[in-house]
């Protein structure tokens, strides 16, 4: 029996120590922060459940799918309405089905065909396009998506449909990544339907996390080699008291900087210079969010969202509602509504130094500046900041994650959203390789 330590409670390491305990081997799962989650955390504060990350997913996320069914976590699943405003020029118009998309004043009737057209092309190519899978990815790695989209489709389709099909999800920007992911969601639009979970988004970590041995609060600070190539880690318990503890095999499933540090002292035969390198210069985007409470009436809401579309800077990266996505199982009073908005990553840190007040004012001030039918003084109920929010998937990216996973092997493996793509799935399917190259280790 192997005895493994998995570093980081998000979906990759969760799935990745469930795996290996569901395989006889004793496992410990470290996490720092008091609770299991990640980036799919809930925070259930005053009455609210405010998914801080992931807010939902999708019919193409197999993995996350098989994992609810074997957890028994079906009934938990809610499907979430696909219409959002788009907002361009103080204007906004529903878009979400083919109907509003054939009444979409922003696009011409010949700039809507050429859409069309090159989207039906993709869907040719559906099979060889996966969100998750980067040999798959790879395969198309080879220039930015907005390089892609306006070569086939044009300016407009480019700043009126892709943009919005990106940065409100992922925050960064279409000429930032590679046309790899922005194809592969692309063709899937037509028939992607996207769902949430009824008591909040961290349920499935929760629950197969609930199968091993955790240690929360507790943070990994050092990794020691030992002469029989076993690890000893030191970790900080509730901030304080510095422990250590031997184990046989170790899975790192943090994001890329936090790995770095951790083996940044260790040799060769470890984890090779391309890796070390992989690690250190994986960039991320920041995201600055903020909740609020506000009266439904006022605006009277049907959409699930707003996505901000057309050329320029956007501050607001998107504004989503609850009382919407929960539509019957809303836990908020009829009269009320929870608007959550969401920064691009430019105005993002511009708030890292600012006061929590500071923060709700300005954001709101943003939000209002896209959707000017927002109420004027909501409740502030919190507000979330991550540095480390969405690892950007440059052109190129997929191609030396490939290479990266061909070079992993036991005892030291690495798990996470940045060596697929930035979703739940794709850290799911991380963790789940992890575990499956120490399980395969003779
Ligand atoms: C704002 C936002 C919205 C998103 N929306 C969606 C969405 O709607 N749908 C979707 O599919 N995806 C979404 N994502 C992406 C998704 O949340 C991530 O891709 C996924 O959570 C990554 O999982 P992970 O396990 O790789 O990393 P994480 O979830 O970040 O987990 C890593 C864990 O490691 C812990 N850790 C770090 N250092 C240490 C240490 N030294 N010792 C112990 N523990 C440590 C961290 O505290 C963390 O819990 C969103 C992300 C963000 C930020």
């Amino acid at each position: 029996m192997k005895h493994i330590a998995v570093i980081g409670a998000g979906p990759a390491g969760c799935l990745a120590a469930y795996e290996l305990k569901k395989n006889g081997h004793s496992v410990v799962l470290f996490e720092k922060e008091r609770q299991v989650g990640g980036r799919t955390f809930t925070d259930r504060k005053n009455d609210h459940l405010i998914d801080t990350g992931a807010g939902f997913f999708t019919n193409f996320y197999p993995l996350y799918f098989k994992l609810l069914k074997e957890l028994k976590l079906t009934d938990e699943v809610i499907p979430m309405s696909r219409s959002v405003f788009f907002a361009f020029d103080n204007k906004n118009e529903v878009l979400g089905t083919l109907a509003s998309f054939i009444f979409f004043k922003a696009l011409s009737f010949k700039d809507k065909f050429k859409f069309f057209k090159y989207v039906s092309g993709l869907i040719f190519k559906f099979k060889s396009l996966d969100l998750v899978d980067i040999k798959k990815l790879s395969h198309y790695d080879d220039c930015s998506f907005a390089d892609e989209v306006r070569r086939n489709a044009g300016h407009n389709v480019y700043e009126f449909l892709a943009r919005p099909l990106i940065e409100p999800f992922w925050f960064f920007s279409p000429e930032e990544i590679s046309r790899a992911l922005g194809m592969t969601v692309l063709a899937r639009l037509a028939t992607s339907k996207i769902f949430t979970m009824k008591t909040g988004m961290d349920r499935l970590c929760q629950a197969l996390a609930n199968t091993v041995i955790k240690k929360t609060n507790t943070c990994v600070e050092k990794i020691l080699v030992n002469p029989d190539q076993s690890f000893t880690l030191t970790y900080t318990d509730n901030g304080q008291i510095t422990n250590s503890e031997p184990f046989t095999h170790l899975i790192i499933a943090s994001t890329a900087p936090v790995a770095y540090n951790l083996v940044k002292p260790l040799s060769e035969n470890l984890i090779s210079s391309f890796q070390k390198d992989f690690l250190k210069t994986q960039k991320y985007v920041s995201s600055s969010h903020s909740v609020y409470q506000i009266s439904r009436a006022n605006p009277p809401l049907n959409q699930s969202g707003v996505f901000p579309c057309g050329p320029g800077q956007h501050k607001v990266a998107t504004i989503s509602f609850d009382q919407v996505k929960y539509k019957s199982y809303s836990h908020l009073k009829k009269t009320d509504d929870i608007a959550h908005v969401f920064l691009s990553p430019v105005e993002s840190l511009k708030t890292m130094t600012k006061k929590s007040e500071e923060i709700f004012a300005s954001t709101w001030e943003n939000a209002r500046g896209l959707y000017s039918q927002l109420p004027n003084s909501p409740l502030p109920v919190a507000t979330y900041f991550r540095e480390h929010a969405i690892p950007l998937h440059e052109v190129g990216r997929y191609k030396k994650a490939l290479l990266f996973s061909h070079q992993q092997k036991a005892p030291l493996v690495f798990a996470g959203d940045y060596l697929a793509t930035a979703t739940i799935e794709g850290a799911l399917l991380s963790g789940l390789n992890a575990a499956k190259l120490i399980l395969q280790e003779n």
